[in-house]
């Protein structure tokens, strides 16, 4: 069983070298009640990931020195003692960088069936975890209303394309902030979104200020750190600021920067809440309806950027915090 270990704690920056290759025996085949083993085809990868490898409190423990890299895969079932996971089907949950896991529903928060008519590309990307986010995160969350001007940061990746679509097809005026020409091109011409700002190279908030004159009613932040500060400045009254992630920080030993304007939330009457898609599990079966409809009616578009080879796991991971992933992150694991 090949499997990445979590060789020491990354020290800022992630690299490579804080992972480990190992060869581990197969899992035990005497599964108890509840338990499947799977085959691991295809992994997800998600920024939180980085979080995971601090030895930080979080929203889930952390990832032990020497443990198998918690992580999405779409995986084949390939014994079973849980009638709702036969053998042969398909699943997605948190099985690891490893070629075969053992699960159970309990241990799982993310453990899905994935039904026959979803590739394994589409269970991790768009019927996946980033998108449920950005569903729960503009409606339950954001309370997104028809006539909202809406903005985005990260806005070119698998939450914030979405999160972009979903503000578009709601009747919101959207602005989207993405690093590059390209990726600012496509939140325009693929994602319809009204205005994109590339925060590589223009001052993002003296464009929202041209591009928002009457303040921004509701920012689905990705970043954290100087955008977020960003966009408090030009916050509508009464706005509304979801906190979706901060991957400005994550790499970050002082921790993100910012906000030094939080003053602004109070003159404004605003409102900043962060959310965890873990706590808004009853939503999906409404969220997977709604995503399904848009995306098979050629509503929503997306990308995925899918990546080979089982060695080249923590290069890939890498590429989140470079923005070198040209939409949800993928590794199919073929070959060495
Ligand atoms: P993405 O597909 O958006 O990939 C990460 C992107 O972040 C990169 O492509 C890059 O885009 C951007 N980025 C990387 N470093 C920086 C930086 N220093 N400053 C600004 N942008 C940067 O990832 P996801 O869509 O999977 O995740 C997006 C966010 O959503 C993350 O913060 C993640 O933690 C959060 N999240 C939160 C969840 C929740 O339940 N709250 C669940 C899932 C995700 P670019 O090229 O534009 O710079």
């Amino acid at each position: 069983n090949r499997q990445w270990l979590l060789a020491r704690r990354p020290n800022g920056q992630v690299s490579v070298e804080d992972f480990a290759r190992h060869d581990a025996p197969m899992p035990r085949a005497d599964l108890a009640a509840g338990e499947i083993l799977v085959r691991n085809l295809m992994f997800g990868f998600d920024p939180a990931q980085r979080g995971w490898m601090d030895d930080a409190p979080s929203y889930l423990p952390p990832i032990m020195i020497d443990e198998v890299v918690r992580g999405s895969a779409a995986a084949r079932v390939i014994a079973s003692a849980n009638p709702a996971y036969p053998e042969g089907s398909m699943v997605r949950g948190l099985f690891g960088w490893q070629d075969y896991a053992v699960a159970a529903r309990a241990g799982d928060p993310d453990l899905v069936s994935i039904p026959e008519d979803i590739a394994p590309e589409e269970a991790l990307g768009i019927f996946g975890a980033a998108s449920l986010t950005a569903y729960v995160g503009m409606f339950d969350v954001g309370r997104l209303r028809a006539g909202d001007c809406v903005l985005v940061s990260g806005a070119a990746g698998a939450v914030g394309s979405v999160a972009i679509q979903i503000a578009r097809l709601a009747g919101a005026r959207v602005l989207g902030i993405a690093g590059g020409a390209e990726k600012c091109r496509w939140l325009v011409e693929d994602y319809g979104a009204d205005a994109a700002i590339d925060y590589r190279c223009e001052d993002v908030r003296a464009r929202l200020g041209a591009l928002a004159p009457d303040g921004i009613d509701l920012f689905f932040d990705n970043v954290g750190g100087t955008i977020l500060e960003g966009g408090i400045a030009h916050i509508a009254r009464f706005g509304r600021i979801v906190l979706c992630g901060a991957i400005s920080g994550y790499n970050d030993v002082r921790g993100a920067v910012g906000p030094r304007n939080l003053m602004r939330m109070i003159s404004q009457r605003a409102e900043m809440c962060g959310f965890i898609l873990l706590d808004h599990l009853d939503r999906v079966p409404a969220a997977m309806a709604d995503l399904r409809q848009w995306v098979r009616g050629g509503q929503i578009h997306y990308r995925t950027d899918i990546q080979h080879g089982f060695g080249a796991v923590p290069q890939t991971f890498l590429r989140l915090f470079s923005g070198s992933n040209q939409g949800k992150q993928l590794l199919r694991i073929d070959g060495t």
